[in-house]
């Protein structure tokens, strides 16, 4: 604490990224980031841009990239918005969209950046508690609100909501943005970007962290109608106006537009998850059902807590959340089958 801290400084709840450790080797199941490296054609793009052109400012607008993206999801230029990882991009969507007279919705369980830059940005928000089975209940967000964001696949859990329901969820709040936080959606749930043209008040943000391997570069986007677009990239315009260097723009846009490298390792991810999810559960684990690139799981005759302990001591890192509701399961991230072999073989050790 400074005497220099502004007020809303000293109230700030910043969020905590998972332990990127700098000392010991681990396997590293903790932080959803693709075992997979990027596509070999977005590295020789950023490769290529390592130049004496860096003296130069980048394209403030991205244009290649939007262009790139555009194409990929069949949209025009003017619904697609670019930002320094999606974090960047939700900032902007919290202030340019989510910051009404009335509460914004989120899940009680949920991406847990929401609450911080609900904090940050002074936004009322309420929690809609998740069902039984950790699922969204669609009726539960047609209370009045100023806006209502949510992950799809859910973030820690990996459970989808079928793309129906978003329909009707954007029908019962006509009035209201509805933020869809797509950071998982590639590993096996489907995107709402074609509901964008049908609905105004729909936003989708996506990543190039996750499933297109480039959680270093730092780029992420979002997909709506061009009036929503328009709001971000007055917030951008009115804070940052370079986002993204040269390198960035470079690779992003190769990367999304190697079709086939994307395909490939996001099925082999799935295939692995499937594979992993039917093992801990004959080990008596309870498993959530899982569109993303990481698995919910409860262990059965052991903690959450000194099972992840136990398995940091072996060089096996996942995440463990000391939160309301949560606190007796594990979020494992999918690796190579190499890394999860041995990360099962760990567990059976530590249980034998
Ligand atoms: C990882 C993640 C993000 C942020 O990703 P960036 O690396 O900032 O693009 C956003 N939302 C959810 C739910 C995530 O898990």
């Amino acid at each position: 604490m400074s005497q220099f801290w502004s007020q809303r400084t000293r109230e700030l709840d910043p969020y905590t990224p998972g332990e990127q450790p700098k000392d010991t080797q681990y396997i590293k199941l903790n932080t959803n980031e693709n075992p997979y490296p990027p596509s070999p054609k977005a590295l020789a793009a950023i490769k290529a841009e390592a130049s004496a052109d860096l003296r130069l400012y980048s394209d403030p607008n991205s244009d290649d990239l939007k262009q790139a993206i555009a194409e990929f999801y069949n949209v025009e230029q003017a619904q697609v918005f670019v930002g320094n990882g999606s974090d960047e991009v939700l900032a902007h969507t919290f202030v340019a969209l989510l910051k009404q007279n009335k509460p914004l919705l989120y899940p009680d369980i949920s991406y847990s950046f929401y609450p911080v830059y609900s904090k940050l940005f002074g936004i009322d928000a309420k929690t809609i508690p998740l069902d039984q089975r950790f699922e969204i209940n669609i009726d539960d967000y047609t209370v009045p609100n100023g806006g209502i964001i949510f992950p799809n696949p859910n973030a820690p859990t990996g459970i989808a909501l079928p793309l129906e329901k978003i329909e009707t969820m954007l029908q019962a709040n006509p009035d209201s943005a509805v933020v869809v936080d797509e950071a998982y959606v590639d590993f096996g749930a489907e995107t709402a970007i074609s509901l964008i043209n049908q609905y105004d008040n729909l936003l989708v943000i996506q990543t190039f962290s996750k499933s297109r391997s480039l959680a270093g570069l730092r780029v992420g986007f979002a997909v709506g109608n061009s009036n929503l677009i328009e709001g971000l990239e007055r917030v951008k315009n009115s804070f940052n106006s370079y986002p993204l260097g040269r390198m960035d723009i470079a690779g992003a846009a190769a990367s999304i537009r190697d079709v086939s490298y994307f395909q490939q390792t996001c099925q082999q991810i799935a295939l692995t998850r499937e594979q992993v999810s039917s093992k801990l559960s004959e080990m008596g684990f309870e498993v959530l059902p899982s569109s993303a690139n990481f698995i919910f799981a409860k262990p059965c005759g052991v903690s959450a807590e000194s099972l992840y302990l136990s398995l940091k001591e072996q060089g096996v890192l996942v995440r463990y959340f000391a939160y309301p509701r949560i606190s007796d399961y594990l979020r494992i991230t999918i690796g190579t089958d190499d890394e999860m072999q041995t990360f099962l073989q760990k567990i059976e050790g530590i249980l034998a």
